[in-house]
């Protein structure tokens, strides 16, 4: 595990966010030429003559923080410490904390992953919403749709095959009516748990990820303020869910803040 002694030097982190954004030479993010005049911490392009900063041109631009502040933060939301741990830690108010813990997760990269060969798919419940998620079985991959309302029906389910599911697929899950004769609507082979027989074993694995997922919001985001979180939690839901399954498809994009960096910095286009 990454550790907090090992924070980069300012210069360090600037360093990493360069070749990250730039490569070896800088560019003007704009025009893209190398004609770049620089000065302390601002450069300059000769042709189109704008002014930028490292950051100027990304998700980051206008930070206030020092880097190493920011370094510290972003560490705190990589290893899951709770938004409480994390204001104490690094000496931010609740409300940036979580402000900053948004703006990490609304920055990872699209994610369209089908599933195949093997796959479990199951529904779970929360205050006011519904998921719907499937797991290629033996593996770390899933998908997921999320409903705004207290239950998931055939269409959603159809639906989801559509989208993430592999034709011919063999799909495991329990004995609910929304995938009675399945098989109709989408080709897979479909296989059912019946789970007031005790059976469970077919959709083992993705009702371990859900266990895992309650897990996560109750340390991540409930942890805090309950109040809060109970109004939050139907309006941010997808936001947590996606985070949760990046975690849990990619662990390595969350070993330190350098990972989450590389995976999700990018120059955007100049407004
Ligand atoms: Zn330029």
């Amino acid at each position: 595990m990454y550790q907090l002694k090992q924070i980069p030097s300012e210069t360090q982190i600037k360093k990493y966010l360069r070749r990250i954004l730039f490569g070896k030479n800088v560019f003007c993010p704009n025009c893209k030429s190398r004609a770049i005049i620089r000065y302390e911490n601002r450069y300059r392009c000769r042709k189109c003559r704008i002014k930028f900063t490292l950051i100027s041109h990304t998700w980051l631009k206008g930070m206030k923080l020092p880097y190493q502040k920011f370094w510290v933060i972003l560490w705190c939301w990589t290893t899951q410490i709770p938004v409480k741990q994390s204001v104490a830690l690094c000496n931010l108010s609740e409300e940036a904390v979580r402000r900053w813990y948004d703006l990490f997760r609304s920055h990872l990269p699209i994610n369209s992953e089908i599933l195949e060969r093997i796959v479990q798919l199951d529904e779970a419940y929360f205050k006011r919403i519904s998921l719907l998620m499937g797991k290629q079985q033996g593996t770390r991959k899933l998908a997921y749709d999320i409903f705004f309302k207290k239950s998931v029906d055939k269409t959603n389910a159809v639906n989801f095959l559509e989208q993430y599911v592999k034709p011919r697929s063999k799909l495991r899950t329990d004995g609910s009516m929304i995938y009675l004769n399945i098989h109709k609507w989408w080709p897979v082979r479909h296989q059912k748990d019946i789970h007031n027989k005790w059976e469970f074993e077919l959709t083992s694995e993705i009702e371990g990820v859900f266990g895992n997922l309650k897990t996560f919001i109750r340390r991540m985001y409930h942890h805090a303020t309950p109040e809060k979180y109970h109004h939050a939690t139907p309006e941010k839901m997808p936001e947590i869910v996606r985070e949760f399954c990046f975690r849990f498809s990619s662990p390595e994009m969350f070993g330190n803040p350098l990972n989450y960096l590389e995976k999700s910095l990018t120059l955007v286009p100049f407004d």
